[in-house]
């Protein structure tokens, strides 16, 4: 590739290979080569993660588990341990930091490689991956390119183990007969209308005027479509985006309808929430519920309480609040609750610092008040 000089080697996305699968495998060796999925097991569960095994008989993420069971009965099915795949991502990411000083990480088994100033990018990034895979006994795919965009498409055009380099030029014309959804942003919404105009490939959207794109979609989402479709993107790797809410929801194996089973609910998610909250001294001003009925009417209420909050007391209190209020008048399928404008503890006690003494600074828990 001499079009691709080092200055147009700024990204990379770095993708571990059916991650909660693969790390299954390596405790289970002897499952190797057969279909595996990871899934729950309520009537409810979805697919988390296939082998590639499992995915010739056409079972994905995010699909019934039920509806994987049927496609391919003999599959091996794995419930989730969120525990250890945590475990085994921080090994991954700590050898991404230790080559790569900018990284953003984007998931469990993903991030961002900035490569700006390093020698070699592309034999740095396969010594990583060979590292990775010595520690972990996980492959990974990687994209590099000029920009984020770029590399996240390459990094995903030949799973497993796959290393593609591309220049921005390059992916226009590889993805160019591609469908317009292979691009991140471009949803299948987005894609149909598209094709209602008639713009069924990426080449022909890139090429498309952009004031037609813009009529139809919107100045500035139509802009950005078009340049997507030609790989134009800002190619920054960010810091890590800083967490501004945390929550915990559940979808029911059946429907709930007693007020008394959801309560109870929702005080456990609360609860767990606000442990979470306080083990990582973040506190929230804001409280919100979501709930998803049986005809999958989705709502969400919150209420901001005067001061920043990890107490289970006030959040369970203003969770069931925000609950009755709403009053569900049909079965529940999903229960959420949010705790939102996180601050951390050291940002809360500079703050207490500067209005010590002030009337309120310190308000027991009971006595915050709740806007109406
Ligand atoms: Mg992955």
């Amino acid at each position: 590739m001499a079009e691709a000089e080092q200055d147009d080697l700024r990204v990379a996305h770095l993708d571990a290979d059916a991650f909660y699968v693969s790390i299954e495998l390596t405790r289970r060796p002897e499952l190797r080569g057969r279909p595996v999925v990871v899934s729950g097991t309520g009537p409810r569960a979805v697919v988390t993660t296939a082998s590639y095994e499992a995915r010739r008989y056409g079972v994905g993420s995010a699909m019934p588990a039920a509806r994987a069971r049927r496609l391919c009965p003999d599959a091996v099915f794995i419930a989730p341990d969120f525990a250890t795949y945590r475990e085994v991502s921080a090994r991954m990411m700590d050898l991404v930091r230790s080559h790569v000083e900018r990284v953003e990480v984007v998931g469990l088994d993903e991030a961002y490689l900035d490569l700006e100033g390093l020698y070699s990018p592309r034999a740095a990034m396969r010594r990583l991956v060979a590292e990775i895979r010595a520690a972990t006994q996980l492959t990974c795919s990687v994209g590099i390119g000029p920009n984020r965009l770029v590399a996240k498409v390459a990094s995903d055009a030949e799973k497993p183990a796959g290393f593609v380099v591309l220049t921005r030029r390059q992916a226009c014309e590889r993805f160019g007969v591609s469908p317009p959804g292979l691009i991140p942003g471009i949803g299948p919404k987005t894609a149909a209308r598209l094709g209602e105009l008639g713009l069924t490939t990426l080449a022909a959207v890139g090429a498309a005027p952009e004031r037609l794109l813009m009529e139809r979609f919107g100045e500035n989402h139509g802009r950005d479509i078009g340049r997507r479709a030609r790989f134009e993107h800002d190619g920054r790797v960010g810091a890590p985006r800083k967490v501004i809410s945390e929550s915990r929801e559940r979808t029911f194996d059946r429907d709930l309808h007693d007020p008394a089973q959801l309560r109870e609910a929702l005080a456990r998610m609360a609860a767990e929430l606000c442990a979470g909250l306080a083990t990582h001294g973040r506190r929230g001003r804001t409280i919100a519920i979501k709930v998803r009925l049986d005809d999958f009417t989705t709502v969400t209420r919150a209420r901001t309480v005067a001061q920043a909050t990890c107490d289970a007391g006030v959040v369970t209190d203003v969770a069931l609040q925000l609950l009755a209020d709403y009053g569900p008048v049909r079965p529940v399928r999903l229960l959420g609750v949010r705790v939102a404008g996180l601050t951390s503890s050291d940002e809360d006690s500079d703050g207490r610092g500067t209005v010590a003494g002030g009337a309120g600074a310190r308000a027991p828990a009971d006595q915050l008040a709740l806007p109406v």
